[in-house]
């Protein structure tokens, strides 16, 4: 008999589930720009859509048109006598992304963290503030202590830092460190450049070691959106480090959730995936994530190595807030429950 997801094995499986986000996934969520209109960009627009730069540029007479941003930036990078340049280009960068809001309704952002657990985690190249504005407005939906954890792999501009202590302090930027009183300080950013050092700042190190930790220790994989450009091989590498041989975790699962086409994107993670041991999506709603929300690991566990059979009790996509706080009922109830009294 089919069982109800949110019962059966309710958070059973010990092992995370690990979400990788990168710019295609916030474009996913709002195709036609943020809260106010700000168009979330990509590479190969990059100059074009983000407010005043491309002003800027003129002006200092660097031509840019049909480059890769990428490109463009990594060329100002090697060469000093851009440094002021780059600077200026840098926080027309930060207050572009800085600015960005989650709409007042429901959104993809927070239908991801709605569907995901403490056991989980969300890491994401993206330095738009969405993933931290759905954590702080999902919150009190789900329990503090109940939410999946963030790691910001190039820096984000939501968040503040306070690098005083052994476990890096975050919050709300330019509040205040509940542990030493000190402002919190910006997070950096990491910009596109051919060669990365992500030892050079204490946030984004430990944000490195976190992810490789999780990735360890993952049961299912989900890359959303991230096209693993050509200036992020050190990125791939490092990922695939800590995953490992992928014959030797031909239990796992993978998730793909990408508009690119399936052999182009399978291609892209071959180091990660073992013969069939994928799911590939062109939309989040169709994920694993979505369909099996808050208990993607347990069901997905339990069909490939106890052949239990689940049934699809996805997030609504639609629901207002009420209605999702009416949906999330019962799998908060069988999740305090378990905290309480263990899975038997
Ligand atoms: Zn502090």
């Amino acid at each position: 008999m089919k069982e109800r997801a949110y019962n059966v094995y309710a958070l059973s499986i010990k092992r995370p589930h690990l979400v990788l986000l990168g710019a295609g996934a916030s474009l996913a969520a709002f195709p036609n720009g943020e809260k106010n209109g700000l168009k979330v960009p990509l590479m190969n627009n990059f100059v074009e859509t983000v407010n005043g730069l491309s002003d800027y540029l003129g002006k200092c007479r660097i031509d840019y048109k049909g480059q890769n941003f990428e490109d463009l930036y990594n060329s100002l990078y090697e060469d000093s006598q851009y440094d002021e340049i780059r600077q200026v280009i840098e926080k027309i960068i930060y207050d572009y992304f800085a600015q960005m809001e989650l709409p007042d309704e429901p959104t993809l952002y927070d239908h991801l963290i709605l569907s995901l657990t403490a056991r989980d985690a969300v890491a994401t190249f993206n330095w738009d503030p969405f993933l931290w504005q759905a954590i702080c407005r999902n919150c009190h939906r789900v329990g503090e202590d109940n939410l999946p954890h963030l790691l910001y792999l190039h820096g984000n501009t939501a968040v503040g830092v306070c690098t005083r202590h052994e476990k890096i302090q975050i919050g709300h930027k330019g509040g205040m460190c509940s542990k030493c009183k000190s402002r919190r300080s910006r997070s950096k950013l990491l910009y596109p450049i051919g060669k990365k050092d992500y030892n050079i700042d204490p946030f984004i190190k430990s944000s490195w070691n976190d992810v490789k930790s999780y990735l360890k220790r993952a049961y299912m994989f989900t890359i959303f959106g991230y096209s693993a450009p050509s200036s992020d091989v050190e990125a791939v590498d490092l990922l695939s480090e800590a995953w490992g041989n992928k014959y030797e975790r031909s239990m796992e699962q993978i998730e793909l959730i990408d508009k690119i086409d399936e052999k182009t994107i399978c291609e892209r993670w071959e180091k990660f995936i073992h013969s069939h041991h994928y799911g590939y999506h062109n939309d989040f709603y169709s994920s694993m994530i979505s369909k099996c929300s808050r208990r993607s690991v347990d069901v997905s566990f339990g069909a490939i190595v106890d052949g239990i059979e689940w049934d699809e009790h996805p997030i609504p996509k639609d629901a207002s807030w009420n209605e999702l706080d009416e949906w999330l009922k019962p799998y908060i109830e069988v999740e305090n429950k378990v905290r309480l009294y263990g899975n038997d």
